[in-house]
């Protein structure tokens, strides 16, 4: 479904991504681990287009998306929900939720659409009327999440979902990633939460200085001594 072959990625003369190449295949989730400013957060932006990609390609459902505006990428059925969550505080929840189907004219399917995010989300229906910015941590990540499931991507990509919320709601967060994979949407995601991230994924590559140094399916990488010992904690 993605495949990106051999990228670099600078920030002026810095290279934060290094001759990278990694495959989501459909229905995958997928994981990408390593300490910080190892470049997770780079390869999700070059992914959407929001990076500038100076050699190597990446390519979605066969298609070479380099160059394309991220505009372009999310019709193509990349939805990015990123680090921070970004979501509008100012606006309603229901209000953030319309801004995510923007691209779409099918305004029946979206109704539609709405439902099953609402039931896949009840809180969100019960607070569809608040302000973003009143909502708790865990709310606000599950509305940014709703949000970009309502451009209807094909592959989602998460950006540390559970950053920052209190144990409890680490656990919903990643029930509603395991949620969304059923739906049939693929899931490319960045966790320091490494170890659950591999418990819910199918496979995962660790990245250190812009470069996958491992990478194997879930069960292999939670079972290696070393991995285990740099990586998962
Ligand atoms: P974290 O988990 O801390 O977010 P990460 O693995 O996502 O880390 P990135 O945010 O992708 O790492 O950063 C990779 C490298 O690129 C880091 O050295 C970082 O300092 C650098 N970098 C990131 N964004 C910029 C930018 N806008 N300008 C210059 N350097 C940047």
């Amino acid at each position: 479904m993605l495949k990106i072959n051999e990228i670099d990625v600078y920030y002026h003369k810095t290279c934060a991504l290094r001759g990278l190449t990694i495959e989501v295949r459909p229905g995958e989730i997928v994981t990408l681990i390593g300490a910080n400013g190892a470049g997770k957060s780079t390869l999700l932006r070059a992914i959407s287009g929001l990076e500038k990609v100076s050699a190597g390609s990446i390519e979605f459902e066969g298609r070479n998306i380099l160059e394309l505006s991220p505009d372009r990428i999310v019709r193509l059925g990349i939805a990015h929900v990123p680090e921070g969550r970004r979501i509008f505080g100012r606006l309603t929840v229901m209000e953030n939720l319309r801004l995510g189907s923007y691209i779409r004219r099918d305004k029946k399917a979206i109704v539609h659409d709405l439902e099953r995010i609402f039931s896949l989300f009840p809180v969100l229906r019960d607070r569809r009327s608040q302000y973003a910015g009143t909502l708790s941590g865990g709310e606000q990540q599950m509305l940014a999440i709703a949000r970009a499931l309502l451009a209807k991507p094909k592959l989602l990509l998460l950006d540390e979902p559970s950053l920052g919320l209190a144990p409890a709601v680490v656990d919903s967060v990643f029930d509603v990633i395991t949620e969304i994979r059923k739906l049939g949407v693929t899931i490319l995601m960045v966790e320091q939460n490494a170890r659950m991230a591999l418990m819910i994924a199918d496979r995962g590559y660790v990245l250190e200085t812009g470069s996958i140094v491992h990478q194997g399916t879930s069960h292999e990488l939670l079972t290696d001594e070393l991995i285990a010992k740099a990586y998962l904690g």
